[in-house]
């Protein structure tokens, strides 16, 4: 059976990707490496728009999110974490686990976080650096990581932003937003398998380190050795080489027309499952152009019938929301007809089901969203 897969990560891989991790393994230390090594180093700065060094893991986005906090924390120090789902938990869980002092302003899943909220937590109580995810992917929640970066920098605090699943899908303007982490992962926007992390890091934050105990996922080691394209430990040669292509083709296709692709697939797949009768769990704003969820009580059924039936894979709902969404992703190397496809199948199951949706409008509805849809 054909595979398709519409999750928010991992995500379907070019072919032009897997042709380059297909290719004979090359010594990470020869001339067969540097070139594409530096390349791609290089492409991480564009695609994060930053001067600033993007330290390469190997290790998932957590893996990369780890290298903040145990770079940045020292135990005892004060801390201010944002959370409104899964993500945001897992970080005031992991800063707690270093000792961190936490303050945590945490939101209902599915709440977008606000600037002014956070302005407010921190003229309560300082913090050395804030925390946020700007795409919570359990909830599809894009936050506006500018203006809450603002209120960070007013209060002089560091701010890490975990772009696992939205850095080379919606605007992450590193520098330009004053951003001093940001943490994203190979498997989702960027197109490749998953197993490459990675942390843009401002010479602020790096001036900030803290006094951790830390060898694998020290920044200075890193930094030091990235510069010299002499990576510390052995990168996984074929992944690099299959990020360097997936960074080629979201620069060729141009960032902002990439976000564009992502405003209007997010638009196309809401129109879509409205249209059928769903009721949207993720907010209906342009933003949220990474992951639609979808309330429905039999999500369970559809996901396992989608599977079962025709061999598409969607995510279900993650902590309480398990058994209450369905999960849409389209972020990466998608275009209109991978929803199309998601919501053709959706209809089918979701029919035989038994669940009261209206047939053959959901693919009119999501392809008229997507054509006629321009973004300012
Ligand atoms: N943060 C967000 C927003 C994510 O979507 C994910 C992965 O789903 C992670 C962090 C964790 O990344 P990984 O699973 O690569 O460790």
């Amino acid at each position: 059976m054909k595979k398709y897969l519409f999750t928010p990560g991992p995500t379907p891989v070019p072919p032009e990707v897997l042709a380059a991790m297909g290719a004979p393994v090359v010594h990470h230390r020869s001339p067969d490496f540097r070139p594409v090594y530096e390349r791609c180093l290089t492409r991480l700065r564009e695609v994060c728009r930053t001067q600033s060094d993007v330290l390469l893991f190997t290790a998932s986005g957590t893996g990369a999110f780890e290298s903040a906090v145990v770079n940045l924390v020292t135990p005892g120090e004060p801390h201010l974490v944002v959370s409104a789902g899964s993500f945001g938990e897992r970080w005031a869980a992991m800063t707690k686990a270093y000792g961190a002092d936490v303050d945590q302003l945490q939101y209902a899943w599915g709440e977008t976080p606000d600037a002014d909220d956070v302005r407010a937590r921190l003229a309560e109580r300082e913090a050395k650096a804030v925390w946020v995810v700007q795409s919570e992917t359990s909830t599809g929640v894009v936050a506006d990581v500018q203006s809450i970066a603002a209120a960070v920098k007013e209060a002089g605090a560091l701010v890490v932003v975990d772009a696992v699943s939205s850095l080379g899908a919606v605007p992450c303007e590193t520098d330009a937003w004053g951003l001093d982490v940001v943490v994203s992962g190979s498997q989702k926007a960027l197109m490749t398998p998953p197993g490459l992390g990675l942390a843009a890091v401002s010479d602020a934050a790096f001036e900030r380190r803290g006094s951790t105990a830390r060898f694998y996922f020290d920044w200075e080691r890193t930094r030091k050795a990235q510069r010299a394209l002499d990576a510390p430990f052995t990168p996984p040669v074929s992944l690099v080489a299959g990020l360097d292509v997936a960074l080629g083709l979201l620069l060729e296709e141009g960032l902002e027309d990439v976000f564009e692709r992502h405003v209007r697939l997010g638009r196309a797949a809401r129109a879509g499952v409205k249209a059928m009768g769903f009721e949207l769990f993720s907010p209906e704003e342009d933003r949220s152009a990474v992951v639609t969820a979808v309330r429905s009580t039999e999500a369970g059924e559809i996901i396992a019938a989608l599977r079962d039936r025709f061999g598409i894979t969607l995510a279900g709902g993650q902590g309480d929301l398990k058994g209450k969404i369905f999960r849409i992703g389209h972020i990466g190397w998608f275009d209109i007809f991978d929803i199309t496809t998601a919501l053709a199948a959706i209809e089918i199951v979701a029919a035989e089901l038994g669940v009261e949706v209206e047939r053959g409008v959901a693919v009119t509805a999501a392809l008229e969203a997507y054509e006629h849809s321009t973004v300012a």
